[in-house]
């Protein structure tokens, strides 16, 4: 029987990124997956802003951007709508109905918490320090964090811990005056989230996303495929064996420690250590079991919040589809997501758990193909979506912008699919809500932080692990190195 080093359960960017380094550095590594292809939820994103100096360098990735300008453009009922231009990370104006003063403001706040965003840019490479360990590492990476906040200057460090816990909707309403801009910046903080701009915390939830993203807004500079099949490559050249369509049906243990994994299939294949990409909830609930854990790190564990509400539509015309208004030249990520009022309502049905009937929408054409995200579809507990539905609205929404629509073919992906396809339980974005008490050293919780669990030789890579979701591929790397770390 083959033995190996470390077994991963998932070839999500994760996993994948987690298997090369670990392989790098001398490991035997196997990858389960359980579906037929690699990449887990990346199959759903569409933008990819970036990627880490620190994952490229320590996976030897050669990836160039496809296009270095981009626009967004914020859609408007009376077809006046705000477009801005991203050239190498720099924003401006292209056009828009809002006053000079209120674009200038626009850009300025921007620019604060882009300055926010930087420090919180500096924890997120790392594994989040352990607060009562003792360990002269833990207090000096705390004291670290403490010291990059004191260097902002008292009066930005003040702005940063009065915004931190605060709402969004109340930091624009503050600013600015023109709603549809007050719509785009909170859409950048609510998608993917259970906030609504009116949700204590949607600031912090914006700035992270910004620290992880190089930019406040995610844009498509980088091709997703492109990526995951570098990735692939990359632990094919490392000898990392890949096993598609198998799926992980148990974690074996034995006092306490990992001995291996058992397939769907019955085979068990023998490891002192495991890594799970799949998420936290699944991972102790399903995979491992909890007969083996202690009764208040189980109330963690359900206490974790990650109820998805994203939903994926993609839409194929008969013709080439044009958005009113717009020059072709200028076509990038467009968003529904009009004024603050608008995202608030569609985000009241997800608190009672039904879909928005107004949804906000985000979405990328090409030719005659649309792929949109769309929000609030929440995830259903012993219930299913009326998906015809939840369509005909989102339809409804965009013939306001594209004339004269002839649906060939249309899919709508909702998060309980999500779940069943990927096994990620609540089929959440993040594998878990980025919200104050579940970031950092509390992602996905308390005593299961820093990607390892209270069972020897088994750890943590998911996007329910610090920093969250996205593709960064950071919890994957981190997590590998914890391994390495472990075992020397
Ligand atoms: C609709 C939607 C749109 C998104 N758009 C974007 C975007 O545009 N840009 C962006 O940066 N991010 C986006 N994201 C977020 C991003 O895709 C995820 O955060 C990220 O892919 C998570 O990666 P992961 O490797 O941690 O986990 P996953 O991608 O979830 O990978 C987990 C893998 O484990 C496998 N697995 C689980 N259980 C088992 C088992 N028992 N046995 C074997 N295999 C198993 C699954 O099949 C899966 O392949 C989007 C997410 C969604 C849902």
């Amino acid at each position: 029987m083959k033995k190996f080093d470390v077994i991963i359960i998932g070839g999500g960017h994760n996993g994948l990124v987690a298997s090369s380094y670990l392989a790098k550095k001398g490991k035997k590594v196997l990858v389960i997956e359980k579906n037929e292809h690699v990449g887990g939820l990346a199959e759903y994103a569409n933008s990819l802003n970036f990627i880490s100096p620190i994952i490229k360098k320590e996976l030897n990735i050669n990836i160039h951007n496809i296009k270095d300008t981009d626009y967004i453009i914020s859609l408007e009922d009376n077809q006046n709508h705000t477009i801005l231009e991203d050239k190498n990370g720099k924003l401006s104006f292209v056009k828009t109905n809002a006053d000079e003063n209120d674009q200038k403001t626009f850009l300025s706040i921007i620019n604060n918490y882009k300055l926010f965003s930087k420090t919180l840019g500096s924890f997120m490479y790392q594994k989040p320090p352990r607060v009562k360990s003792g360990k002269r590492s833990d207090l000096f990476q705390l004291m670290s964090m403490g010291w990059k906040i004191r260097k902002l200057g008292k009066k930005n460090m003040r702005e940063l811990l009065r915004v931190i816990g605060l709402n969004i909707a109340d930091d624009l309403e503050d600013n600015l005056n023109n709603d549809n801009l007050k719509g785009l910046l909170s859409h950048e903080s609510v998608l993917g989230s259970n906030l609504g701009p009116r949700s204590p915390g949607s600031i912090l939830t914006l700035l992270y996303k910004q620290a992880i993203n190089d930019n406040i807004f995610n844009l498509k500079k980088i091709e997703v495929t492109n990526y995951i099949n570098q990735l692939e490559d990359c632990c094919k050249k490392n000898t990392v064996e890949i096993i598609k369509s198998s799926e992980v049906r148990k974690i074996i243990t034995k006092n306490n420690s990992v001995t291996g994994i058992q397939l769907n299939n019955n085979e068990v294949i023998e490891s002192k250590c495991v890594m799970s990409n799949a998420d936290p909830k699944t991972t102790y609930l399903n995979l491992l079991g909890a007969e083996i854990l202690d009764t208040d790190f189980i109330r963690r564990i359900k206490n974790f919040r990650n109820k998805g509400n994203v939903a994926k539509l993609e839409l194929v015309l008969e013709n080439e589809i044009n958005i009113k208004n717009i020059d072709k030249k200028m076509y990038g990520k467009f968003i529904y997501a009009p004024n603050i009022k608008y995202i608030e309502h569609a985000f009241n049905a997800n608190k009672y758990n039904h879909y928005s009937k107004n949804p906000c929408l985000e979405f990328y054409v090409n030719d005659n193909t649309l792929s949109a995200n769309i929000y609030y579809v929440p995830y259903l507990i012993n219930a299913s979506h009326q998906e015809n539905e939840i369509i005909e609205k989102c339809v409804a929404v965009l013939s306001k912008f594209i004339p004269d629509m002839k649906i060939r073919k249309q899919e709508l992906i909702t998060p309980n699919q999500m779940e069943e396809k990927y096994n990620i339980s609540g089929g959440h974005w993040h594998h878990g809500d980025l919200e104050i008490d579940q970031l950092l050293m509390m992602r996905p919780f308390y005593g299961s932080s820093q990607y390892s669990t209270p069972v020897n030789g088994l750890y943590l890579c998911s996007a329910g692990t610090h920093p969250g979701g996205g593709l960064t591929g950071i919890n994957g790397l981190n997590a590998a190195k914890k391994i390495i770390e472990d075992s020397k």
